[in-house]
């Protein structure tokens, strides 16, 4: 199915990736797009004018009927969630997800959308294949046998199940992608729920602008992981979305650093020089991670390739922004 001239459902386009994608959904050509967010309107991280802007909660099961009536394509990426000094937090509001997904399905299948794509996460991986910051990059298959993220992890690779089930018994066309940790502007960079790269990126400008010398890092700095700039992340939502994967795929960056390298290309941008102080009692998230990208490149012929550095200069230009006009994250 091609998104040219479908009319097309955002679920969670008040938050970060949704909000990016609405954009490209309007660009590549959909007849409409409906941008659906429980957030109020003014908190959304951007809104596009050209999409139909509702609030509602996917929770419910009268809600998703409302958002996909009269839809052809679904994008399922409503979440309660955030880095992991949220989801480590928070694993009973994590697994309440399942709510909006498995309604959201419910309803697309009601509804007779044509086909159904699912945003799930590298935290389904099982976590003794990422004991080690050596990592070995994750297959689609090291999912199996089952050992997620406590909470976040375990209700993303319930849902992925359950979108392929949906497809299998009734017939409802579904894709799923595990993204990588995603980064970019127009996201969460304060507040609690942001990720390293807005967190770090946040820190070490903090510091430039304050004068003092210092940043906190999460851990001992050794973790490792890749991280995926925003347009790459739609750019294969939508190339997975019209493709013929049937399984959960990979999408992310295979380009792998330490933390500690991570804080050395903010610093390098920002033009800084900080002293380190570890936190090791923070909640870290795994040792090691990265995305074995074998699969997206034998069917797609592409990978996310946009290079950290040059993804967090424009991420970094955009939280000192707002930071200098003294907005607050959403
Ligand atoms: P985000 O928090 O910026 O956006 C999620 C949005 O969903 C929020 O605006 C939130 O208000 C909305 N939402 C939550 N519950 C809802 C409900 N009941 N009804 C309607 N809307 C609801 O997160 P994001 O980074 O844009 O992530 C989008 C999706 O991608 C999520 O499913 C997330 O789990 C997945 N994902 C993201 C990353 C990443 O690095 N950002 C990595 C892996 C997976």
């Amino acid at each position: 199915m091609q998104i040219r001239d479908a009319k097309a459902l955002v679920c969670g386009a008040g938050g970060f990736i949704g909000g990016h994608l609405v954009n490209s959904l309007c660009a590549a050509g959909a007849a409409s797009v409906r941008a659906v967010d429980c957030k109020p309107l003014e908190e959304w991280h951007q809104k596009n004018p050209a999409a139909e802007n509702k609030v509602l909660d996917l929770r419910l099961i009268e809600s998703c009927r409302d958002a996909s009536a009269g839809m052809e394509a679904v994008f399922q990426l409503a979440a309660d969630m955030g880095g992991m000094g949220f989801i480590e937090n928070n694993k009973a509001l994590c697994m309440l997800n399942v709510l909006a997904n498995t309604h959201m399905l419910m309803a697309a299948r009601e509804s007779g959308v044509g086909r159904f794509f699912y945003s799930s996460s590298a935290c389904v991986y099982n976590a003794d294949k990422q004991r080690s910051a050596n990592v070995v990059a994750l297959k689609e298959e090291d999912a199996y046998p089952a050992l997620p993220e406590d909470g976040y992890g375990w209700e993303k690779l319930f849902s992925e199940r359950m979108c392929r089930h949906f497809r299998e018994d009734f017939g409802l066309e579904s894709r799923v992608a595990r993204f990588h940790n995603v980064y970019g502007p127009l996201g969460t960079w304060m507040g609690g729920r942001e990720k390293a790269p807005a967190a770090i990126s946040r820190k070490v400008l903090e510091a430039k602008h304050s004068g003092k010398n210092e940043i906190e890092i999460w851990g001992d700095g050794n973790q490792t992981r890749s991280f995926m700039y925003i347009d790459d992340c739609t750019k294969g939502v939508l190339d997975i979305f019209a493709s013929d994967i049937l399984e959960p795929i990979n999408l992310g960056s295979s380009e792998l650093v330490t933390i500690n390298q991570l804080v050395d290309i903010a610093e390098e941008i920002a033009g800084v020089k900080l002293t380190r102080q570890y936190n090791l009692s923070a909640p870290k998230g795994v040792n090691g991670r990265n995305s074995d990208n074998s699969l997206i490149r034998h069917y797609l012929g592409w990978e996310p390739s946009t290079s950290l550095r040059a993804g967090m200069l424009r991420t970094m230009a955009w939280i000192e922004e707002e930071m200098l006009r003294g907005a607050s994250s959403k």
